[in-house]
């Protein structure tokens, strides 16, 4: 995107992408099917270490309708609301018509891809910046736009390189953490469970940060995962890498709240434990809530004390998860931490240290939830960075 951009404002542009082919997080996103945009943004929902206030600025310059408008009058991709998600997705559900169209488009608009070309440093130089490259000469440019991601799943090209060479420029870098990653518990308590999946809230909360997610809750054999588990990931993620507390992990089960559960809980009849619970969530996983109650499935409703009553609810609205692990950079779909957005210049993103730097997507201090709200965060800082670099004195920009 910043290639397009830089190109379109008449930068003659050189897009430098380690892989052969580059984009390869596109392609392997949404499960192959790339959920490219939100549907609809909630930007609280988004994670900085930074300003909150410069990230919202700098989210608003390519606001989500003219992003959407980009990607079907100029891609030609027609896009698709998932309505259970608010996630969009492009009409033929091909990752790669989204990366090959972006491709396509950015060497319509003149930018040429020097592909399998790493790069391992830039620095200032008396007029502009010198890109070193692997195997080949060095080349000097006017403005260079550092967009080399973050550190998750290193096997697509990005391993957090570009992070680290504007570290040694002397831009703060806010400590990165893996985000979107799933759990893990050893031993696993709730192995039986794997592959079992419902909607819960699950909040997490560790000294002074908690996050809250209502979504999709998958057991796996290693802990846990799904898209609620995946949104407070970071959360216990960073509680464990500061050698705190571990984060407490608290989940409601299903939608009904404790009086709710109080009221269908209440000693009738011939019901049982299990055969109330079972009409709310899956069968394993109302025995084993139960079990985890200290109480059986097989309780009659009747024979239940208060203060088993009382201990079943709790576990049912807001039961402690157990977990000591996670599954880090391997599996996590975004970085937290990153470049300080008090680094950059929020409209043309050009670094505040070197004129000339310009720094987009995920390598700055910023992510946000499942739904499409990382690529809205690339897009959006990719057009500013694009645009920035092609200033009125430039005429030859280098996206790494
Ligand atoms: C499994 C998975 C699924 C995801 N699904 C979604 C989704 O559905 N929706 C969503 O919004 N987000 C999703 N994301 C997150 C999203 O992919 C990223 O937030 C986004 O790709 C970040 O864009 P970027 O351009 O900043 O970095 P990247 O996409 O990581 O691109 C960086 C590029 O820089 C290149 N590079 C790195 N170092 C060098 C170097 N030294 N020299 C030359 N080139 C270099 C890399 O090869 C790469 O092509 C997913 C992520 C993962 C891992």
């Amino acid at each position: 995107m910043a290639a397009i951009f830089a190109a379109s404002a008449g930068a003659d542009t050189l897009l430098l992408e380690r892989t052969r082919d580059g984009g390869r997080k596109i392609l392997i996103s949404g499960g192959g099917r790339c959920n490219i945009l939100p549907a609809r943004v909630d930007e609280r929902r988004f994670v900085t270490d930074s300003s909150p206030h410069t990230l919202r600025k700098i989210l608003r310059s390519w606001p989500l309708a003219e992003q959407i408008a980009f990607f079907e009058r100029e891609l030609h991709l027609r896009l698709v609301e998932e309505p259970e998600s608010a996630k969009l997705f492009p009409a033929s559900n091909r990752a790669r018509d989204v990366r090959d169209g972006l491709l396509a488009h950015a060497a319509r608009r003149g930018a040429r891809l020097h592909p399998a070309t790493r790069v391992t440093g830039f620095g200032p130089v008396t007029a502009g910046w010198r890109v070193t490259r692997e195997g080949a000469e060095p080349l000097d440019v006017d403005a260079i736009i550092v967009a080399t991601g973050g550190l998750s799943v290193p096997n697509t090209g990005s391993d957090g390189a570009g992070l680290r060479m504007l570290a040694t420029l002397g831009h703060v870098v806010h400590p990165t953490y893996a985000a979107l990653t799933p759990l893990t518990a050893a031993p696993a308590p709730f192995v039986a469970l794997a592959g079992v999946s419902l909607p819960v809230t699950i909040t997490a909360g560790a000294d002074g940060r908690s996050a809250t997610a209502t979504g999709g809750f998958l057991f796996t054999h290693q802990g846990y995962s799904g898209p609620a588990v995946l949104d407070v990931s970071h959360i216990a993620v960073r509680s464990r890498a500061e050698g705190g507390e571990l984060a407490r992990l608290r989940v409601r089960w299903s939608g009904l709240d404790a009086k709710a559960w109080e009221a269908a809980l209440r000693p009738e009849g011939t019901r049982t434990v299990g055969g109330v619970l079972r009409r709310e969530l899956p069968a394993r996983l109302a025995d084993a809530l139960a079990a985890a109650a200290d109480t059986s499935p097989s309780q009659p409703l009747a024979q239940l004390r208060k203060a088993e009553r009382q201990r079943l609810v709790e576990t049912l609205v807001q039961g402690e998860l157990p977990w000591n692990g996670d599954e880090g950079y391997r599996k996590a779909e975004v970085t937290g931490g990153g470049i300080s957005l008090a680094e950059v210049d929020p409209v043309t993103l050009e670094s505040r240290r070197h004129p000339g730097l310009f720094i987009c997507g995920e390598v700055l201090d910023a992510f946000g939830p499942i739904g499409g709200y990382n690529f809205l965060w690339a897009w959006a800082t990719g057009r500013a960075a694009g645009l920035g670099s092609a200033g009125p004195d430039a005429d030859f920009a280098v996206v790494a």
